[in-house]
């Protein structure tokens, strides 16, 4: 590892300068100068320490090198290196350049957005002390034991604070060592909520494994009896002749062999039993797992076929499987192939935390060649797993969206599984979206995409009728599962005929407790947590709403709380109107606290679970609610989208849908799309093993066209209508959408900012920009917001000037002292 640092910079004319790529959105990279005894250490790639402005220092990557000395410019000089290899490619910088100049952001908001909190360094970052770090200091100098020290009486420091501690200007590379040394962790806003459950397997060290140097240690053992009887039971357990893995998990062991825990904990201590902590999962056994193999039906074969055919010509296809027709078996066929071609495979998915299941599968057939990658892992996994891909030790990465940055060497082949789930969009800057990224970073590299999903975004879906993707169908499901029986309930005639209890129609409970009665599970869908979205007075129609949004404040029973869900604001629930003072309030609409409260009131002896952001907030609750799902401690889970994303429950008979109107209301045109997903989504859970599933669907409308797509599984003729309607009204496919927002504290303020800005981007995008609007939730944590729309043609040259405004629009409100502070927020693409 490379620790040169300049302590006093010397004066003297440089002759090698490098281009910085510095975390911020401000354009373009930044010169600095390299002291000569850097020089052969400051490579492209290279992370290097920078002062930037008066007084903040950063972390950032040397874009290239500059040969000529840049005319009238003070340069500063680097101040130190801080990686001896470089923990970027090239074709990494070029995909950058590429996502800047599409999603019209800078390159160091790309950079902010790609690097893992380890390699992130910045004066204001701050470090602790790793939990891991067990306090021995030998391995550290004077100066990083100082800092140890510190961090031991503090608990946290700023970058900036160490350097006054240590009185050095230029500390990161002390940082950084320590980091490498796993003495300290850069603190993340980030709470890691998602911990994958684990189980301790256990092994005897190698040098065991030959027979004599077994039974000598059987003979050392001779004075510790109890100790021998363990290494004995394990050696018979793990007998090549019974056991194809040579490790074991410690709860069995223990269990069937009456060893005591001590035991094994003696052993571990000299060294003899390795312990080792596995990812596992929840159906099965990880050792089964690995050793079941398995082969392709003759229909998923065929599909598999189809698939590597049309790569041929078209490095795109989609991959449109119904629920439960093993996409993902067809999947590890095709990964185990790019693999042995020497080709690196990613497999992305939306929200990991909520697919243990995928993860497990995947963990158990391709063991330890596999990394996991995404934003809820901590750091130091996080930093590994990126310098284990740099030095091309992961052949196979399954992560979310941020998993496209890892340095991948020699990637063959993308997977995007669900790829129309929205959750691919980042939401903050840079507002990118994984799917569409990976796709043009695999036309960088050459390597091919498979998109799968049971139903595909409208954009896909166009790009397959365009015939720019290729195409193949699996419409059965895998084995003896069939689809579910889809019925819908009217809540109008219900209404009329006094067929319902609360929310519930009468159907609905009958299905409900028929299913229970058969020892079988069920899933309702609502997709509003908390009790009431809304309160009101019934005397003078007060409602009461957020003190810092535009919206009301939804009632949640469990905690005792009105809660905006738009910033978390929180207030006790009124007893009375503080308008009229009048004591009657109703509660209006309703989420999945109120299904959970009003089944118990029907059904007193079901047992009932609910699945939402308020259940699964702690790190192991999710992890303990899809365990009880599993076990069968659970009759009736009752959960918001949630539940819908890949779940695969073996005894969940039945599905209800509580409201498929509020699904269809949203006032946005991809509102129907993501209906239709959804339902269909939910839909797959029932039935998933040799039972036909049921599905029931509450509607007022039933006469919306989705519902009678949806009715007469007509899946073709929905995409068909749809996409009528957008090329109708002018939505993506047909074109492309760039929403601006605007943002401040002040009403006139982003008014004023808005009128501007619908201005200047007229003069180069004229009618294609709409007028500005005020969105229907027009303030959020007291900032008011203001919105326009730019529809444009599908081609480079648009994009270039659409790119072109966008500058020239940030530069303007730079410049103007009244409009300096107003927030812009440009999504592209909108989602
Ligand atoms: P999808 O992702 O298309 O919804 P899955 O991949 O989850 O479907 O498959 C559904 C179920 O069928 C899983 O439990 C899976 O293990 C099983 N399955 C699918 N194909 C096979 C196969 N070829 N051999 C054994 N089991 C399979
Ligand atoms: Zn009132
Ligand atoms: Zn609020």
């Amino acid at each position: 590892m490379l620790n040169l640092v300049l302590d006093s910079i010397t004066v003297f004319e440089p002759t090698c300068f490098v281009d910085v790529i510095l975390p911020l959105a401000l354009p373009g990279t930044f010169t600095y100068a390299v002291p000569s005894d850097l020089e052969s250490a400051a490579l492209p790639g290279v992370r290097v320490e920078v002062q930037f402005g008066r007084k903040k220092i950063y972390a950032g990557i040397i874009r290239g090198i500059v040969k000529e000395r840049p005319k009238d410019m003070d340069v500063k000089f680097i101040l130190s290196v801080l990686d001896d290899t470089p923990v970027v490619y090239e074709q990494q910088f070029v995909f950058w350049d590429w996502m800047a100049n599409y999603y019209c952001c800078t390159i160091g908001e790309i950079m902010d957005a790609a690097l893992p909190a380890g390699l992130k360094l910045q004066s204001e970052s701050r470090i602790i002390l790793n939990p891991a770090f067990d306090r021995d200091y030998t391995s550290l100098n004077d100066r990083e034991f100082l800092v140890a020290e510190a961090l031991d009486v503090q608990h946290e420091l700023t970058l900036d604070d160490l350097s006054k501690l240590l009185q050095l200007k230029s500390v990161y590379p002390i940082v950084q060592s320590l980091i490498r040394k796993q003495v300290i962790l850069i603190r993340e806003e980030l709470i890691e909520r998602f911990k994958p459950k684990t189980e301790t397997y256990i092994q005897i060290h190698d040098k065991f494994l030959a027979h004599d140097s077994f039974k000598q240690l059987l003979d050392e053992l001779e004075r510790a009896p109890k100790q021998q009887a363990a290494v004995l039971a394990y050696w018979q357990h793990t007998h090549p002749l019974r056991s194809a893995s040579r490790s074991i998990q410690r709860r069995t062991f223990i269990q069937q062999y009456q060893i005591d825990a001590s035991i094994i904990h003696a052993l571990c201590k000299k060294g003899i039993f390795i312990t080792e902590e596995r990812i596992v999962g929840r159906t099965d056994s990880l050792e089964e797992s690995i050793l079941s193999s398995f082969n392709l039906s003759a229909i998923q074969e065929a599909a598999m076929a189809q698939i590597e055919q049309q790569w041929k010509h078209k490095p795109i296809v989609l991959l449109q499987g119904v629920t439960g027709s093993g996409k993902t078996n067809i999947y590890i066929k095709l990964i185990e192939n790019t693999l042995a071609e020497g080709k690196q495979v990613l497999y992305l998915l939306p929200e990991i935390a909520l697919t243990t299941q995928i993860t497990t599968r995947l963990k158990s057939y391709f063991g330890n060649t596999i990394g996991i990658y995404h934003s809820r892992f901590n750091q130091q996994e996080r930093v590994e797993i990126w310098n284990n891909l740099y030095n091309n030790k992961h052949q196979l990465i399954l992560g979310a969206r941020s998993a496209l940055f890892l340095p991948f060497r020699n990637l063959g082949l993308i997977i995007v599984d669900e790829e129309h789930d929205s959750s691919y969009k980042q939401q903050d800057s840079p507002r990118y979206h994984a799917r569409d990224s990976a796709m043009a970073y695999a036309r960088q590299l050459n390597a091919t995409v498979l998109l799968g999903t049971a139903t595909p975004s409208l954009e896909t879906y166009h790009n397959v009728k365009e015939h720019r993707f290729g195409y193949v169908k699996l419409t059965e499901r895998f084995g003896d599962s069939v689809l579910p029986e889809v019925c819908f309930v009217n809540l109008r005639d219900e209404k009329r005929n006094k067929q319902m209890k609360g929310y519930f129609s009468n159907t609905l409970l009958e299905e409900i407790k028929k299913t229970i009665a058969d020892k079988k599970q069920v899933i309702l869908f609502q997709n509003r947590r908390g009790y009431a979205p809304y309160i009101s007075c019934e005397q003078c129609s007060y409602v009461p709403h957020c003190i810092n949004c535009d919206v009301s404040l939804t009632y949640h029973k469990f905690s005792h709380q009105l809660k905006c869900h738009y910033c978390g604001y929180t207030k006790a629930p009124l007893s009375a109107c503080p308008d009229c003072k009048s004591t009657h309030l109703s509660e209006h609409g309703f989420g999945t606290e109120k299904i959970e409260d009003d089944l118990s009131v029907y059904m007193p002896e079901a047992r009932i679970a609910r699945m939402d952001m308020d259940t699964v907030r702690t790190k192991n609750s999710h992890n303990k609610l899809i365990d009880d799902m599993q076990q069968g401690n659970i009759d009736v889970l009752i959960g918001t989208q949630m539940v819908t994303k890949g779940l695969d429950f073996d005894h969940v008979a039945l599905v209800g849908i509580l409201s498929a109107d509020q699904l269809l209301q949203f006032p946005d045109f991809r509102s129907n799309e993501r209906a239709f997903q959804l339902i269909q989504q939910v839909s797959g859970r029932a039935g998933r093993r040799s039972e036909k599933g049921k599905v029931i669907i509450q509607v007022q409308n039933i006469n919306n066209p989705v519902i009678q797509f949806l009715k007469h599984h007509d899946t073709d003729g929905y995409y068909t209508w749809e996409m009528m309607q957008r090329e109708k009204l002018s939505f993506p496919p047909f074109c492309r959408l760039a929403e601006i927002t605007l943002s401040h504290k002040d009403h006139k303020t982003v008014k004023n900012a808005a009128a501007t800005t619908t201005d200047l981007l007229r003069q180069t995008l004229g009618s294609r920009v709409s007028n500005a609007i005020e969105p229907p939730v027009n303030k959020v944590r007291n900032e008011y917001l203001m919105q326009l729309i730019i529809k444009t043609e599908r081609n480079s040259s648009v994009q270039f000037h659409l790119r072109q405004a966008v500058e020239k629009l940030r530069k303007h409100l730079g410049h103007d002292k009244d409009l300096r502070s107003v927030r812009l927020r440009i999504d592209i693409d909108a989602y």
